[in-house]
């Protein structure tokens, strides 16, 4: 399920289109799905770098057992069925971008922003944020913000090591991604077999815990490391910090034995995992339930008309938060849509079966000049 950059996102101008996508998540994926149906091309957001939500991110290798006519399938292996059935219908991604705002414009489009700068004008938004954005857990230490983007990085697939060479590098987490970063800034950024790679001047791995949850294998090589005296660990947690004009110089780690340390720092590599937070969606002005977004069960309307909300992220009598709930809700949700981007035309249900329009639609047979 990988990253694909949208050319798109280098645009100045409000991107104008039809359906704007929020999350892309199975039901966000399945929205595609039911839009392109009936013509209507989507675009999706989401602030990971891929998609898929909580069965890419919380169980992408646990099985599921309740997706209609699969008998099991791994969190991975649903988004990417998923992908596979809304490829006919070209939506076009946007990864790693947060949706922060809308406004209704006189018109009845919604000018919708992201935090890189993207701008839509959309007819139609969908939200299937699911729980909410997932983003990188922070640490909790006053001012330290300053520094973000510069020398504090939340590193993702895209960030690129080698500019950490020859630096002095604090990661701060204790799973498989915080390990593996340790491991690369010691063994150099390229082939760690070659010793004339460059390497990180010096690197510091904290965590909370004096636990590490890493592979065996990943283990094995920091403990060889600490051996060597290539590396720290340092079992406790960031209390303060110095800077040197707006440079940040170094950190102050208090051990879980309550002994302090000073840590030369010239980055600071923040890898705690992510956790869902709803974020700006909160402050919309759209009527919620306890943190979900109320609709009617015609068509997933939102109390803003136009703003339709599936998957876990809505509520309404008798609200399950299941796949295959927000699989239906898609459905309906579509032909609300449809309604309000072709007020003029009849929108007839129409099996994928038979329908020989579905077809062209869905690519299987050539569309009609
Ligand atoms: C461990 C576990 C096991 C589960 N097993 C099952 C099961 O067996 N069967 C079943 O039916 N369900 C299961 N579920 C529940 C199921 O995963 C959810 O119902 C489903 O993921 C909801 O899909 P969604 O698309 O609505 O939201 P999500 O999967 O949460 O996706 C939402 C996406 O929106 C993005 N997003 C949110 N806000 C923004 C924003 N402002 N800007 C940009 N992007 C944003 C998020 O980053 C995320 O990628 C399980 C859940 C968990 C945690």
């Amino acid at each position: 399920v990988a990253s694909v950059k949208n050319p798109a996102d280098s645009h100045q101008h409000p991107i104008e289109i039809d359906a704007l996508i929020v999350g892309a998540g199975p039901v966000g994926l399945f929205q595609v799905f039911q839009l392109g149906l009936l013509e209507i091309k989507a675009h999706v957001v989401d602030v990971l770098p891929y998609a898929g939500g909580q069965c890419a991110e919380l169980y992408p290798h646990k099985p599921i057992y309740d997706i209609p006519a699969l008998s099991v399938c791994t969190g991975r292996e649903l988004t990417d069925k998923l992908l596979a059935q809304i490829a006919p219908f070209g939506a076009a991604f946007h990864y790693g971008q947060q949706l922060t705002s809308f406004e209704k414009q006189p018109d009845g489009r919604f000018l919708v922003q992201t935090n890189k700068g993207i701008v839509f004008c959309t007819k139609t938004l969908f939200i299937a944020a699911g729980v909410g954005a997932f983003l990188p857990r922070t640490v909790n230490l006053q001012g330290l913000d300053r520094f973000y983007g510069q020398q504090l990085i939340y590193p993702n697939t895209g960030t690129a090591s080698s500019v950490y060479a020859d630096k002095n590098v604090v990661i701060v987490g204790g799973g498989d991604d915080a390990v593996g970063w340790a491991f690369r800034c010691c063994a150099g950024f390229g082939d760690a077999s070659d010793a004339s790679e460059p390497k990180a001047r010096s690197v510091t791995l904290v965590h909370r815990r004096d636990v590490l949850q890493a592979s065996p294998d990943k283990l094995a090589a920091v403990h060889a490391l600490c051996e060597a005296k290539k590396m720290r660990f340092l079992a406790g947690q960031l209390t303060g910090f110095e800077e040197n004009n707006g440079v940040l110089t170094s950190l102050e780690v208090c051990g879980i034995d309550g002994q302090e340390s000073q840590v030369p720092t010239d980055a600071l590599l923040i890898l705690q995992g992510l956790s869902p937070k709803l974020g700006p969606i909160a402050q919309w002005g759209l009527d919620m339930e306890r943190k979900q977004l109320r609709v009617d069960t015609e068509t997933y309307s939102t109390s803003e008309p136009g703003i339709f909300a599936v998957g876990d992220i809505n509520t309404y009598p008798g609200k399950k938060k299941l796949i295959v709930c927000g699989f239906h809700e898609c459905v309906l949700a579509a032909y609300g849509a449809a309604a309000i981007i072709f007020p003029e035309r009849k929108v007839p249900l129409q099996y994928t079966t038979t329908s020989p329009k579905l077809h062209q639609l869905l690519g299987v047979i050539p569309a009609a000049d």
